[in-house]
Protein backbone atom coordinates (compact mmCIF):
# COMPACT_ATOMS: atom_id res chain seq x y z
CA UNK A 1 0.00 0.00 0.00
CA UNK A 2 1.30 3.86 -0.83
CA UNK A 3 1.50 6.15 1.33
CA UNK A 4 -1.48 8.58 1.53
CA UNK A 5 -1.11 11.96 -0.52
CA UNK A 6 0.27 14.41 2.28
CA UNK A 7 0.45 17.79 1.72
CA UNK A 8 3.77 19.17 2.33
CA UNK A 9 4.84 22.90 3.53
CA UNK A 10 7.72 24.24 1.91
CA UNK A 11 9.75 25.90 4.34
CA UNK A 12 13.23 25.86 4.17
CA UNK A 13 14.08 25.96 8.10
CA UNK A 14 11.64 23.31 10.42
CA UNK A 15 8.82 21.48 10.12
CA UNK A 16 6.59 20.65 12.82
CA UNK A 17 5.30 16.95 11.53
CA UNK A 18 2.82 14.82 14.00
CA UNK A 19 4.39 12.75 16.67
CA UNK A 20 3.08 9.53 15.48
CA UNK A 21 3.01 9.24 12.23
CA UNK A 22 5.15 12.28 11.05
CA UNK A 23 2.40 13.79 8.69
CA UNK A 24 3.36 17.30 8.18
CA UNK A 25 1.68 19.60 10.13
CA UNK A 26 3.35 23.46 9.61
CA UNK A 27 6.77 25.29 9.24
CA UNK A 28 8.61 27.45 11.34
CA UNK A 29 7.46 30.12 9.18
CA UNK A 30 4.00 30.36 10.16
CA UNK A 31 4.87 30.74 13.61
CA UNK A 32 3.33 33.27 15.42
CA UNK A 33 4.15 32.52 19.24
CA UNK A 34 6.28 30.61 21.39
CA UNK A 35 3.88 31.33 24.59
CA UNK A 36 1.95 28.85 24.91
CA UNK A 37 0.68 26.48 27.01
CA UNK A 38 -1.60 23.01 26.28
CA UNK A 39 -2.93 20.54 28.32
CA UNK A 40 0.86 18.97 27.81
CA UNK A 41 2.69 21.73 28.48
CA UNK A 42 4.91 23.95 25.99
CA UNK A 43 2.82 24.79 22.82
CA UNK A 44 3.05 27.31 19.58
CA UNK A 45 0.65 29.55 17.84
CA UNK A 46 0.84 29.14 13.89
CA UNK A 47 -0.96 30.96 10.92
CA UNK A 48 -1.18 28.08 9.27
CA UNK A 49 -1.43 24.74 9.53
CA UNK A 50 -2.41 21.44 7.02
CA UNK A 51 -3.05 17.32 6.96
CA UNK A 52 -5.75 17.96 9.83
CA UNK A 53 -9.09 17.15 10.97
CA UNK A 54 -11.13 19.72 13.22
CA UNK A 55 -13.74 18.38 15.76
CA UNK A 56 -17.36 20.73 16.02
CA UNK A 57 -16.58 24.21 18.26
CA UNK A 58 -16.32 23.74 21.74
CA UNK A 59 -16.69 26.45 23.66
CA UNK A 60 -13.76 26.45 26.98
CA UNK A 61 -12.32 28.46 29.71
CA UNK A 62 -9.12 29.39 29.32
CA UNK A 63 -6.69 30.92 31.88
CA UNK A 64 -7.02 34.26 29.15
CA UNK A 65 -10.57 33.98 29.31
CA UNK A 66 -13.67 32.05 26.95
CA UNK A 67 -12.72 31.09 23.47
CA UNK A 68 -14.59 29.32 21.06
CA UNK A 69 -11.90 26.21 20.29
CA UNK A 70 -12.48 23.33 17.50
CA UNK A 71 -9.83 20.23 18.61
CA UNK A 72 -6.92 19.60 15.95
CA UNK A 73 -6.38 16.11 14.92
CA UNK A 74 -3.74 14.93 12.83
CA UNK A 75 -5.57 13.76 9.56
CA UNK A 76 -4.00 10.17 8.65
CA UNK A 77 -3.42 8.97 12.17
CA UNK A 78 -6.09 10.93 14.28
CA UNK A 79 -3.70 12.41 17.02
CA UNK A 80 -4.39 15.14 18.93
CA UNK A 81 -2.03 17.85 17.93
CA UNK A 82 -3.63 20.81 19.57
CA UNK A 83 -6.91 23.11 18.62
CA UNK A 84 -7.98 25.72 16.70
CA UNK A 85 -9.29 28.99 18.22
CA UNK A 86 -12.07 30.26 16.22
CA UNK A 87 -13.44 33.20 18.22
CA UNK A 88 -11.94 34.91 21.85
CA UNK A 89 -14.32 36.51 23.53
CA UNK A 90 -11.99 38.94 24.88
CA UNK A 91 -11.16 41.86 22.43
CA UNK A 92 -7.05 41.66 23.35
CA UNK A 93 -7.39 37.57 22.59
CA UNK A 94 -8.89 37.84 19.46
CA UNK A 95 -5.18 37.84 17.11
CA UNK A 96 -5.34 34.61 17.88
CA UNK A 97 -8.87 33.98 15.83
CA UNK A 98 -7.93 31.93 13.01
CA UNK A 99 -5.14 30.62 14.25
CA UNK A 100 -3.58 27.37 15.24
CA UNK A 101 -2.15 25.90 18.49
CA UNK A 102 0.06 22.99 18.16
CA UNK A 103 1.53 21.37 21.37
CA UNK A 104 4.87 20.58 21.07
CA UNK A 105 4.89 17.25 23.07
CA UNK A 106 2.62 16.07 20.44
CA UNK A 107 4.16 17.18 17.41
CA UNK A 108 8.42 16.45 16.45
CA UNK A 109 10.31 19.46 14.62
CA UNK A 110 12.13 18.26 11.69
CA UNK A 111 14.86 20.42 9.78
CA UNK A 112 14.25 22.18 6.39
CA UNK A 113 16.44 22.32 3.60
CA UNK A 114 18.90 25.26 5.42
CA UNK A 115 18.38 23.65 8.77
CA UNK A 116 20.17 20.13 7.98
CA UNK A 117 23.14 21.69 6.65
CA UNK A 118 23.59 23.79 9.88
CA UNK A 119 22.98 21.11 11.63
CA UNK A 120 25.67 18.59 10.18
CA UNK A 121 28.00 22.02 10.58
CA UNK A 122 27.34 21.80 14.03
CA UNK A 123 27.27 18.35 14.86
CA UNK A 124 24.70 18.51 17.52
CA UNK A 125 23.76 15.39 19.50
CA UNK A 126 21.76 13.26 16.78
CA UNK A 127 19.31 12.49 19.51
CA UNK A 128 16.57 10.97 17.25
CA UNK A 129 13.67 9.84 19.92
CA UNK A 130 12.80 6.15 19.94
CA UNK A 131 9.83 6.43 18.31
CA UNK A 132 6.66 4.56 20.38
CA UNK A 133 4.49 3.46 16.75
CA UNK A 134 7.20 2.08 14.48
CA UNK A 135 6.07 3.77 11.13
CA UNK A 136 8.84 2.77 8.82
CA UNK A 137 7.44 5.48 6.52
CA UNK A 138 8.16 8.30 8.59
CA UNK A 139 9.99 11.21 6.94
CA UNK A 140 12.57 12.40 9.63
CA UNK A 141 15.86 12.46 8.75
CA UNK A 142 18.33 11.34 10.85
CA UNK A 143 22.40 13.19 10.56
CA UNK A 144 23.07 9.47 8.93
CA UNK A 145 20.92 10.09 5.70
CA UNK A 146 22.16 13.49 5.47
CA UNK A 147 25.52 11.93 4.61
CA UNK A 148 24.37 9.75 2.74
CA UNK A 149 22.63 12.84 0.49
CA UNK A 150 25.31 14.86 0.54
CA UNK A 151 27.49 12.17 -0.84
CA UNK A 152 24.96 11.89 -3.62
CA UNK A 153 24.61 15.09 -4.42
CA UNK A 154 28.41 15.87 -4.41
CA UNK A 155 29.33 12.67 -7.41
ZN1 LIG B 1 -0.38 11.60 12.64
Amino acid sequence: MGLPFVEWIDDPKQLFVCAKCGTCLTGIKHLVSESFRGGTGTAYLFNHVINVNMTESIRRVMTTGTHWVRDIDCRYCNSRVGWFYEMALKEDQQYKEGHFILELALTKRIPGMVDIVAQKRMKSDAASSSGESGSSNNPSVSSLSFEEEKEDVTV
